[in-house]
């Protein structure tokens, strides 16, 4: 008898990688209502069909809540060991996050120290890899010490261009990436959410970086969607985050289906859960559910995080082994 397990069973089971993570965005509801009594109720954002007006009104409710919660080292710890615990229960194997130079700055912490709050809250079981994210215009005069120190700190895994995409791409970015490479970090940036294929061929051809973030209007120039697919350049999507952020887009009509179809290496993750009101788990299940997605499909997703991991083939194998399986396991989806 064929036995095929639920949906939800499906998608736990499925070894995960989360790639686009922003630390602060993961901020766990049950510490803002620890500081901020009125979030007895999830944000109005958590809504399945809510649609924020514009990036700044998403960046504007997210730095709200999150400049509450962070406000030490010591809280960043905090928060790490329950957002990396809930990666554990959904079977996520392996994580990218990313903290902000902006909230480094703006409140005074030392990195460092940040970065160290964040990796010593890592359970045994999960391999986390965490990244600096850096504004357009992150480089100011208090920063750009900072930001070459960072270079060097040992256990820091790379570089994300975050921030405002409409933004000039200052003439510091290309150079201070390269230095980065040089550094032996890893290069990401977030491009293709608001700007379309253009901005993403600008970012791929001046920054270079081995990832970009989002990415998804890339769809709108077949040549660039398959210099991707040559170049195996990955694209860490967020399917409900990009629902509930971009103009026009929803999850049904979303082009994830068309650059997973192309061959691009797209990935799958929340972005940012305390503004966006999903899990993991979650985004799995709107791919299946609302973009056709099979089962097979999805656990290619899923494989398709740990290629494009910073871990090493060895650490990749079990799980790739593991996918494959439930991949032979799913015919006919
Ligand atoms: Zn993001």
């Amino acid at each position: 008898m064929d036995f095929k397990p639920a949906l939800p069973d499906f998608i736990q089971a499925l070894p995960k990688t989360e790639t686009h993570l922003h630390f602060e965005g993961a901020l766990p509801l049950e510490l803002l209502q620890r500081v901020r009594p009125e979030f007895c109720r999830p944000p109005a954002s958590w809504a399945p069909d809510f649609k924020f007006r514009n990036f700044e009104h998403f960046e504007a409710e997210l730095l709200d809540m999150a400049f509450t919660w962070y406000t030490s080292p010591e809280r960043y710890h905090e928060a790490g060991r329950l957002i990396f615990a809930r990666h554990l229960g959904q079977n996520v194997k392996y994580v990218e996050t990313s903290f902000a130079s902006g909230v480094i700055e703006f409140l005074g912490l030392d990195g460092r120290e940040v970065l160290e709050a964040i990796r010593s809250a890592v359970p045994a079981g999960l391999e986390v890899r965490v990244f600096l994210g850096i504004h357009h215009n992150g480089a100011s005069a208090k920063m750009r010490p900072v930001l070459e120190d960072a270079l060097a700190w040992p256990g820091l895994a790379g570089f994300d261009l975050h921030g405002t995409e409409s933004l000039p791409l200052e003439p510091w970015t290309a150079e201070y990436w390269e230095e980065a490479r040089r550094a032996g970090k890893y290069t990401k940036a977030y491009a293709g959410e608001f700007m379309g294929a253009d901005f993403v061929r600008l970012i791929l051809d001046e920054v270079r970086p081995q990832r970009i973030e989002h990415g998804v209007r890339a769809v709108e120039d077949p040549a660039l969607v398959a210099e991707l697919v040559r170049r195996g350049i990955g694209l860490d999507v967020c399917p409900i985050s990009n629902h509930k952020l971009m103009p026009g887009l929803t999850l049904p009509d979303h082009p994830i289906r068309q650059l997973f179809d192309a061959g691009v290496q797209v990935t799958v993750s929340t972005d940012d859960p305390i503004s966006f009101g999903s899990t993991l788990n979650d985004e799995y299940a709107a791919l299946a559910t609302q973009r056709g997605f099979s089962r097979r499909e999805l656990a290619r997703l899923a494989r398709h995080g740990f290629e494009v991991s910073l871990l090493t083939a060895a650490q990749q194998q079990p799980w790739l082994g593991r996918l494959d399986e439930m991949i032979g396991a799913s015919s006919g989806g």
